[in-house]
């Protein structure tokens, strides 16, 4: 059946007029920055204290992309006639985001949570060597790391945070006892 005259005009100003009453969904961006989910894997931070140069992000890396130098550095011992410890001290700690795919992989398996993503992304730049980020900058990208959510309510308590506070508590009965004591003896006097 030949098509009606008009009909593709008609189904054209069909679809200005339903969207037309609707609210735009553009971002402004750059002027408006937007909303990022907080998991946004937006560039790789790194938290520098943390690693121990193990080599296992660098191994587990599908692009080697990673690029970490180290040196071994001797540790004189902690008491008389102990003995000297050897570790590894962190000369360059770089990412090439050319390269990057942005699996997270290294995020995971870093035995030492020194690495996290970050929702930055304003990194772009126009010669692709330059994408190459050396430790400086992966640290400075460390600050915009958000918080991690909060624990669900029946979550159990983390080990860390468990063996924190069950120190800080028995400190704390530990002076309460120590102050009663002196209390107790100045009464005697
Ligand atoms: S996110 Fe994936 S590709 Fe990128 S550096 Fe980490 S492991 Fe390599
Ligand atoms: S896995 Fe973690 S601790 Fe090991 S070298 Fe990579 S960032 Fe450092």
């Amino acid at each position: 059946m030949p098509p009606i005259p008009g009909s593709g005009l008609a189904k054209g100003l069909a679809v200005t007029l339903r969207t037309m009453t609707k609210k735009s969904v553009t971002a402004q961006y750059p002027d408006v920055q937007p909303e990022l989910p907080p998991r946004s894997r937006g560039v790789i931070g790194l938290f520098e204290e943390n690693c121990t140069v193990c080599m296992l992000c660098a191994r587990e890396c599908p692009d080697w992309c990673i690029y970490i130098d180290s040196h071994k550095e001797t540790v004189p011992a902690a008491a008389p006639g102990g003995r000297e410890r050897s570790r590894n001290v962190l000369d360059r700690f770089a990412i090439d985001f050319s390269l990057c795919m942005y699996c997270g992989i290294c995020i995971e398996v870093c035995p030492f949570d020194a690495l996290f993503w970050s929702p930055e992304f304003e990194y772009a730049e126009t010669d692709i060597l330059e994408l190459t980020h050396e430790r400086d900058r992966l640290r400075e990208w460390m600050w915009t790391v958000p918080e991690p959510p909060a624990l669900d309510p029946g979550a159990e308590e983390p080990k860390e945070i468990a063996a924190a506070r069950k120190t800080a508590e028995k400190l704390e009965a530990q002076r309460a006892q120590e102050a009663q004591q002196q209390e107790e003896e100045e009464g005697k006097e």
